[in-house]
């Protein structure tokens, strides 16, 4: 089960070796067939996460999900029943099931029901969720994340010897993700005992990047940029867009022969204090005796109370507290400014009072920066990194939309649609109409009017209207879409940020009057049933976005009114004029004050 590490220059990993739990190629078909026959059971991400990394030994030396006997010392003292530091629980929750049998063996699938493993039921114990949640995190406050994921996790815990026939498959970024075994050749072939590790899941910015070179300067060594791109804070920016940025900064900023980049499947716990010590423990076990922690390391953000869950240094102090024995060392990330005087990076606590500092806030970096469209300076990030960042959030003039115009029929939508579609086209954006009887032609085809059609013809409607908007174009809707708790729902598969809700409010007798169809005729003499505002519900919207009156205004107006307020939510450019002389362009055709 345990490989023997050969003689390195590296630090050995917790417990002296790698755990490899991976069945050797000429047993995995024996195995395999084996494990067709068994039951079996599908494993969350959290738990896909957790086996890749005790199958590679990225948690030695825990060889399995735990036990009760590793997983209460774990809970209260922070240690394997065997006495090894270990700061944060490793189990496999399951429901109760009928295959789950003591001494038996379970596969163990993935999502895709892909085999991954064979487990021997060796224990089946349950656990007490609030204890868990107090000990761990420290609270039983369900905004921590994981405290709220808890709620959602089996009441017993599987725990057994693990015979692990493939790693969870990852087809993106292939050549970056490196088990500990491969991360410490790598290393070993740059030829440097020290070893310090960066743990992130952000883009990293100029001070990043700055305080890792001080740091690798500081213990003579190599850098291990380990980013986590298996689960981490919900809202985060996805991995795939930060991989890209950490490419292009290790590629072009850093001394190649000091720097290794590669990708850590963990599952994090956002546990503060406990997980930076865990954090630190998993990265000696992929070569590194250093590990930087910074301010709020792991942190998961305010607690119901506004305040921070755990101490901005209460990480630092635990890794501090153990770090000797851990064999790890910390180096504790110093917080630093820019000096656009001296252009340059330092220590806030090296710096007087008087002297002028720069820096920009996440919250900034989105709402000054990415959503107006303007480049970061790079004083404060890399221009790689600024275009990763501004391909990923584009400004919100080409962010998506979706304006749903609901009312009675005859009310006035398709024809103020059509005129707001050729606005959004002469300022530049792409757009797709969705109207209502357009739609009932092919993709609603077959749907009548009953209220279980009507939902379905809606529900369709605002799912092509979440793809449209999800790719950044504008979606203009016109059903007559009666029923208020499905335009809420609609709501919110689009994003209740990229919809804006216009009532026509017409009254019924005007659009009887105008009855353009000749249905409400029909409606009336009984010709046609269900038909809306005569005989079925119209629910009219109670708080909607914009609400038109078509009796006093034209179409046109109605539609300059909503492209006002497109533009003054920032999802339509204000136009820039090129001067006839053609040498300069200048403003811009709104009170907004938004400048593009
Ligand atoms: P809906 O799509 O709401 O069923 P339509 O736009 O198809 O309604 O029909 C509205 C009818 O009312 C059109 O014939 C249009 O010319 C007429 N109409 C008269 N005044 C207005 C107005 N101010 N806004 C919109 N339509 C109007
Ligand atoms: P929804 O599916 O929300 O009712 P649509 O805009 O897709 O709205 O369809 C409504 C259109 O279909 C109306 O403009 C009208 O011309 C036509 N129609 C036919 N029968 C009915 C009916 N019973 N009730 C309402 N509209 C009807």
């Amino acid at each position: 089960m345990v490989a023997h590490t050969q003689v390195s220059s590296l630090i050995a990993p917790y417990g002296g070796s790698l755990v490899d739990l991976m069945v050797p190629a000429e047993a995995c078909d024996e195995v395999k067939a084996r494990a067709s026959q068994l039951p079996s059971i599908q494993l969350s991400e959290r738990s896909v996460c957790d086996l890749e990394l005790l199958a590679t030994g990225a948690f030695s030396p825990l060889d399995r999900f735990m036990g009760q006997g590793d997983y209460e010392r774990v809970l209260h003292e922070m240690r394997l029943r065997h006495g090894q530091l270990f700061s944060l629980p490793v189990t496999l929750p399951v429901d109760a099931n009928p295959a789950l049998h003591l001494d038996r063996d379970i596969a163990l699938r993935d999502a895709k029901n892909d085999l991954l493993a064979v487990m021997t039921i060796e224990e089946i114990y349950p656990w007490a969720r609030d204890e868990a949640a107090r000990h761990v995190f420290g609270t039983l406050d369900v905004r921590h994340p994981l405290v709220a994921e808890m709620h959602r996790w089996g009441p017993l815990h599987i725990a057994g010897r693990l015979q692990v026939l493939q790693l969870p498959k990852h087809y993106d970024f292939q050549d970056l993700r490196l088990t500990p075994a491969q991360t410490r050749a790598r290393l070993e072939a740059l030829g440097y005992t020290n070893i310090v590790a960066f743990q992130t899941r952000n883009p990293l910015h100029r001070v990043h990047e700055e305080l890792t070179k001080r740091a690798v300067q500081e213990v003579n060594g190599v850098l291990l940029l380990h980013p986590v791109v298996g689960l981490t804070k919900p809202g985060d920016v996805d991995h795939y867009t930060r991989v890209r940025a950490y490419k292009a900064l290790t590629a072009g900023y850093y001394d190649p022969n000091r720097i290794l980049l590669s990708l850590l499947p963990l599952a994090m716990r956002m546990a503060g204090p406990r997980e930076a010590l865990w954090h630190a423990l998993i990265r000696r076990n992929y070569g590194a005796n250093h590990f930087i922690v910074g301010r709020d390391h792991a942190g998961p953000g305010n607690d119901a109370t506004g305040q921070p869950f755990y101490g901005p240094y209460d990480a630092q102090d635990m890794l501090h507290r153990y770090s000797g024995e851990l064999g790890v060392t910390m180096v504790p990330f110093r917080e630093l400014v820019y000096l656009p005087d001296e252009e340059r990076y330092e220590e806030v606590s090296r710096i007087s009072s008087t002297t002028r500092t720069a820096s920009i806030s996440g919250t900034q970096v989105r709402e000054q920066y990415l959503n107006q469209g303007r480049t970061l300076p790079s004083w404060f990030t890399r221009p790689e990194v600024a275009e990763i960042l501004a391909e990923t959030y584009p400004p919100r003039y080409r962010q998506g939309v979706c304006i749903w115009f609901t009312g009675l029929s005859g009310a006035g939508k398709s024809t103020t649609a059509e005129v707001l579609t050729v606005l959004l086209l002469e300022h530049g954006r792409q757009v797709t109409l969705l109207d209502g009887d357009v739609v009932r032609t092919h993709l609603s085809q077959g749907l009548g009017f009953s209220k279980a059609d009507r939902d379905t013809n809606i529900r369709r409607i605002g799912f092509v209207a979440a793809e449209i908007v999800q790719h950044g174009g504008v979606a203009i809707c016109a059903a007559v879409s009666p029923y208020r708790a499905t335009r809420n729902d609609v709501r919110h598969l689009v994003g209740a940020d990229h919809f804006v809700e216009v009532f026509v409010d017409t009254p019924l007798e005007v659009c009887e009057a105008r009855d353009t169809k000749g249905m409400y005729a029909k409606a009336r003499r009984g010709e046609i049933k269900d038909f809306t505002g005569i005989d079925d519900p119209y629910e009219p919207p109670e708080n909607p976005e914009l609400t038109l009156d078509t009796v006093t205004h034209t179409p046109e107006d109605n539609a300059r009114r909503i492209l006002q307020h497109l533009l003054q939510c920032g999802f339509v450019r204000a136009q820039t004029m090129v001067v006839n002389n053609g040498t300069h362009a200048a403003t811009v055709e709104s009170a907004s004050g938004h400048t593009g």
